[in-house]
């Protein structure tokens, strides 16, 4: 079945073909990791290991390099303010090594416990200084670049075309109350390449400019030059590295080699919060350890993504996400009362859900869609071991664990059953052993309102989340 695929750069979506008949090349912008990574950016990577799955699916191996930026990355993307990691450090008493070092390993926990695949080749920004020198050295020899009393910049009215990503105006930009005044600059939205250490900055390096350090896009470009070569398949990264970050990794690659690295570029949307902007300074960015701590599990905060298309604004809420833990609940159930039966169902019905839902994951990665084909398939009312195979086969894609869903169960089983809930079957309890069976099917219809199934069995009642 045809592949279908976003591309900002064409503004279409378009059959996806990528340029070796079997592997496609992917690079994705990894986390600045300077602090706990929040929920709006495993948005990104849950999209990410969507794209990975669905390409996999669709029979396709990968070379995917995903980069840890551990230097370079200002506060502003446009060339102002601190290196986040230096600002860290000095606010933890750290030297930015131990910071990137600690929050690079939280972040693949996390990512674990996301069940996100790893990309193949993971690439530490502090590793490849080299290879970004030799770009920028490249990027002077062609007549890109020059120095300042700063750095090194990009000169952006040697391109063709700047920018070709985004809509963005230039004339807005100079416009605009942020443009850099940097009379030095040829132009006013000339970047750094390459910048000079003040005194005080910890992370330098030996150049031919003087003890310094890589600006933030030159890392990409460098990194997906080494391993992915002059030109690949996808790139990745979140709506807001289309302006700055991505437009100008295009605009070094082609002062280098010619050429736009990436044939596809594919970007998520924000994850908001109560409808507006999500942010550190607004205090309303979560960790998956602060979701867990109200209940909600990581693997719900990944099926909580499904409910939107990836290029559309998502609005988190705890009421939103509690929907979705109760969700993956049931649908971890309907998967056991799957497994456990052995009702007949005609093969042709199975292969047409199947083809449903690869048709829906093929379109340009339509999740709720495709989980509208898995919930047909979980509530099914024939209960047949043949559904269970579906959704696990479904799940190679959703990625949600399903295989190991009793052992899911089982835990949620040791953990206790809301206060409310024990009360309510205490009360009933009580009603039946008087016998005053009205109020016990009061309690029983009561409990039915609030998810819960009571069943009489002779050990005592028990109880089941409804599926
Ligand atoms: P950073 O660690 O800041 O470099 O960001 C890591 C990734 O998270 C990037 O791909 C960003 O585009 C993405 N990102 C940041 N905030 C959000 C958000 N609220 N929703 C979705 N993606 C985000
Ligand atoms: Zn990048």
């Amino acid at each position: 079945m045809e592949l279908k695929l976003y591309n900002t750069l064409t503004r279409q979506k378009t059959e996806f073909k990528p340029l070796e008949e079997k592997e496609v090349k992917i690079y994705t912008c990894g986390p600045t990791v300077y602090s706990f990574a929040h929920i709006g950016n495993f948005r990104a990577y849950v999209f990410m290991d969507t794209l990975r799955r669905v390409l996999k699916y669709n029979g396709y191996i990968l070379k995917h390099v995903m980069n840890i930026t551990d230097v370079g990355h200002l506060e502003s993307d446009a060339d102002d303010g601190e290196d986040k990691m230096e600002k860290a450090a000095r606010k933890e008493n750290k030297n930015p090594y131990e910071i990137a070092a600690f929050y690079t390993d939280i972040f693949f926990r996390d990512m674990g416990r996301l069940n996100i695949e790893k990309p193949e080749i993971v690439a530490k920004a502090t590793e490849h200084i080299e290879e970004m020198m030799q770009f920028v050295k490249k990027l002077i020899e062609n007549g890109y670049a020059y120095e300042t009393s700063k750095g090194i910049y990009f000169d952006i009215s040697k391109l063709d075309k700047y920018p070709i990503l985004s809509n963005r105006k230039l004339d807005d930009q100079i416009a605009g109350a942020r443009v850099d005044v940097d009379i030095e600059k040829r132009n006013p939205y000339d970047f750094a390449l390459w910048i000079k250490a003040p005194e005080n900055h910890i992370m330098k390096w030996e150049s031919p400019w003087g003890l310094s350090y890589p600006g933030w896009h030159i890392e990409c470009s460098a990194m997906g030059k080494k391993y992915l070569g002059n030109e690949f398949d996808i790139h990745t990264g979140g709506v807001d590295h289309i302006p700055t970050h991505h437009e100008n990794e295009i605009a070094q690659s082609k002062g280098c080699t010619g050429k736009v690295p990436a044939k596809r570029w594919m970007h998520v949307e924000f994850l908001q919060v109560d409808g507006g902007k999500m942010s550190k300074s607004l205090g309303n960015t979560y960790t998956l350890d602060q979701l867990q701590e109200k209940g909600i599990e990581p693997l719900a905060y990944k099926l909580f993504c499904y409910t939107a298309h990836y290029r559309t604004k998502l609005n988190f809420t705890f009421a939103g996400a509690e929907a979705s833990e109760k969700s993956l609940n049931r649908l971890r159930q309907s998967y056991l009362k799957h497994e456990e039966s052995n009702n007949e169902v005609d093969d042709k019905i199975v292969e047409e859900y199947l083809n449903r839902f690869v048709e829906a994951i093929n379109d340009d990665l339509n999740m709720p869609l495709a989980m509208g084909i898995v919930w047909e398939v979980a509530r099914n009312d024939i209960k047949s071991n043949k559904f269970a195979k579906l959704l696990l086969e479904f799940d190679k894609v959703l990625g949600l664990d399903l295989v190991n869903t009793r052992e899911y169960l089982e835990k949620e089983d040791k953990q206790e059953v809301p206060e409310e809930i024990q009360k309510l079957l205490e009360e009933r309890k009580v009603a039946r052993e008087n016998k005053n069976w009205a109020e016990s099917d009061r309690i029983r219809d009561l409990l039915k309102d609030k998810g819960y199934t009571v069943k009489d069995t002779k050990e005592g009642q028990t109880i089941e989340i409804i599926v």
